[in-house]
């Protein structure tokens, strides 16, 4: 592992490209337009990243068409996908210092998170996807003794993928890792906050064997390159992870073109219900250490703490002794557990949630502040608010930073009843030592997953994705394929 003062060397020896990643190279946007890519370490920019708009967007398209159709990937064996896929993985373990550094200027989650968790967890999914690839099979039905007929998958085509900036190398290769295993072309729209890992991971794809026209990344704005890709007629499948207004937009992009499928990972405000007979020690702890991971800006945060009224007190007074571990603190040095909000706006948007918090009566129990404001980044203090009720906003609302909002219950079906009012539904847990109302309660709570007296275990093996507005369809484990395949039927008739 690298020690604390590489991670600035190395932060000050890079040189950031911000060029799209066309037709297995890099390119300028057709306009020549450029926009600064700021890090919210210190509101200073680190490069200039390329302005993609709707004719970046088509010649991407027809790369990735060309690509296709021509079958130097989707007519791979399997075994050679596998081969290039684990290779990819490889190398992005061997740049793995130059990955994490980039990924925490760009979008300033601490760089030894960016390591460990980013760079390793997105490397592994690639390898995982490359390595199913060449072990599954597909069906013969049932049929009457005078047919035989083949259900098998194919690739879908073209897939476009629009992530967003949590987690850029991640979400990222969960849609990468699957859609170009099972033999389809892409172009990847990484958010505009975070660009460039998902630039250099292009690179290193065609390092690693990928024929060129496989793997495009367009830089640029929702609005625009964004737009251009989940409205394109050329585009088989829209795959998207962001929030859920801009969900509503893809799935009704795919509609107004050519139907498209759409997938939608959304956001949530996901409940964690603590009974009073749960092991208080380990709920505060995993409540605390994954409200406060990733400054709070995780889709399945527990922003949501439901908590048995006999047991608040408790549970309370040790979740704010426990706030001072989680001061946020340079992301380049190797302590670091909270780094900084990705730009101004988020941070403004947090600060805000925190105001509407106060206005609307809840008890702000820590923090509630900006802090490293003189480095110039975007940092907020770890905030827990007491005396919170469902209709506040802060119990509403995805507020995707490090606040915690705690609201009470009085009995079993009133926690579940407050859990599942909500329009989200991607995440919950539910804590007690007694097994019958642990499992009772998971499965009366609509979420994509339940965790019970844990929280965020996690693992490719298992999908991931929401009920409810929260989205449609799973990323990761062998149920991503059902997204990035077609299943066709070939009936052959005996005579
Ligand atoms: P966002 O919806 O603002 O943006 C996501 C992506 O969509 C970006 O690349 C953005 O440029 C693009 N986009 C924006 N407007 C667009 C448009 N009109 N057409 C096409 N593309 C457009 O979300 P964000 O702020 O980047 O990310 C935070 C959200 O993502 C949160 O709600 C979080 O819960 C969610 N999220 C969900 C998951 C999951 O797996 N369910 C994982 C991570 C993040």
């Amino acid at each position: 592992m690298t020690q604390l003062t590489d991670w600035k060397s190395i932060s000050v020896s890079l040189r950031l490209n911000g060029a799209a990643f066309i037709d297995g190279r890099r390119v300028a946007a057709i306009s020549g337009e450029t926009f600064d890519c700021i890090s919210p370490l210190d509101g200073l920019k680190i490069a200039e990243v390329a302005r993609g708009q709707a004719a970046d967007i088509d010649l991407a398209v027809s790369a990735a068409r060309r690509a296709f159709t021509d079958g130097r990937w989707s007519g791979k064996s399997p075994r050679e996908r596998k081969t290039i896929m684990v290779r990819f993985a490889e190398l992005m373990l061997a740049n793995a210092d130059e990955l994490a550094v980039t990924e925490t200027l760009d979008m300033g989650k601490p760089v030894k998170y960016s390591r460990n968790v980013d760079v390793n967890s997105a490397a592994h999914c690639i390898r995982w996807f490359g390595e199913a690839i060449d072990k599954l099979y597909d069906e013969i039905a049932p049929t009457p003794a005078n047919a035989l007929a083949l259900v098998q998958r194919e690739p879908v085509g073209v897939v476009g993928a629009i992530v967003p900036w949590n987690y850029p190398m991640l979400m990222a290769c969960w849609k990468v890792a699957p859609a170009l295993a099972a033999g389809n072309s892409m172009v990847l729209k990484p958010s505009e906050k975070s660009p460039l890992t998902a630039l250099r991971l292009a690179e290193l794809a065609l390092e690693a064997g990928f024929p060129e026209g496989v793997f495009n990344v367009v830089p640029g704005f929702g609005h625009e390159a964004g737009a251009a890709l989940a409205l394109h007629d050329d585009v088989d499948c829209i795959a998207f992870t962001g929030s859920t207004r801009v969900g509503k937009q893809i799935v009704q992009y795919a509609g107004q073109s050519n139907l498209k499928r759409a997938w939608t990972e959304l956001g949530g405000k996901s409940p964690f219900i603590v009974f009073a007979d749960a092991d208080l020690d380990a709920a505060v702890n995993a409540c605390t250490g994954s409200i406060f991971f990733n400054q709070g800006e995780s889709c399945n945060a527990p922003s949501r703490l439901l908590v048995d009224k006999s047991i608040a007190d408790a549970f309370l007074e040790r979740a704010v002794a426990l706030v001072p571990q989680y001061q946020p603190g340079d992301p380049l040095e190797q302590n670091t557990v909270m780094g900084a909000l990705v730009d101004r706006t988020q941070l403004n948007t947090v600060l805000g949630y925190i105001e509407a918090g106060k206005a609307e009566g809840a008890k702000l129990l820590a923090g509630g502040e900006q802090l490293r404001e003189e480095t110039g980044g975007y940092f907020v203090a770890p905030t827990i608010f007491a005396g919170v009720t469902g209709n506040m906003k802060i119990a509403r609302e995805e507020i995707f930073g490090p606040v915690l909002s705690v609201l009470t219950f009085t009995d079993a079906a009133d926690a579940i009843r407050q859990a599942n009012d909500t329009a989200y539904g991607l995440a919950a847990s539910v804590w007690s030592r007694d097994i019958n109302r642990a499992l009772r309660s998971a499965r009366a709570l609509r979420a994509g997953t339940v965790h019970v007296n844990c929280y965020d275990e996690d693992d490719i093996t298992v999908p991931f994705g929401g009920y409810k507005q929260s989205g449609n369809g799973r990323d990761k484990s062998l149920h991503a394929f059902d997204k990035y395949t077609e299943i066709k039927t070939t009936w052959i008739k005996l005579v």
